[in-house]
């Protein structure tokens, strides 16, 4: 199995709703977000998928929640927008999107240098 990493990074604003705490009133951050995706075999020029085809899809997805509110977003309307939430959304919408023979392995959202939130679909 290869596996590519890529990092991206986007600003937004939110607050947590049901939440007794800082987060619960209107704040931002600039999340930074680690794509990794894998696959178990590369191409004749020895690649898994060109790293900027990767950067085209992950921009695509991550500019729809560049400088937003993200409560004012689908799906975080509806749910919570944490770094848990936004990671596993941000793996299905991206996974949709991946060339064939290329899966999702995980997404890590850092809404700090020192707090990160991983979603994949291991154990
Ligand atoms: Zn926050």
């Amino acid at each position: 199995m290869y596996e590519l990493t890529v990092e991206r990074e986007f600003s937004a604003a939110h607050n947590l709703r049901d939440y007794d705490g800082a987060c619960a009133r209107m704040h931002g951050h600039n999340y930074l977000v680690q794509i990794t995706v894998g696959g178990p075999e590369l191409n004749s020029q020895g690649l898994l998928v060109d790293f900027g085809d990767l950067k085209v899809i992950y921009d695509e997805v991550l500019g729809k929640l560049d400088h937003q509110c993200l409560n004012e977003v689908p799906p975080f309307d509806e749910i919570n927008p944490t770094s848990e939430n936004l990671a596993r959304h941000i793996y299905e919408v991206i996974a949709e999107g991946l060339p064939e023979g290329v899966t999702m392995r995980a997404v890590k959202v850092f809404e700090s240098s020192r707090a990160c939130a991983t979603y994949s679909e291991g154990d």
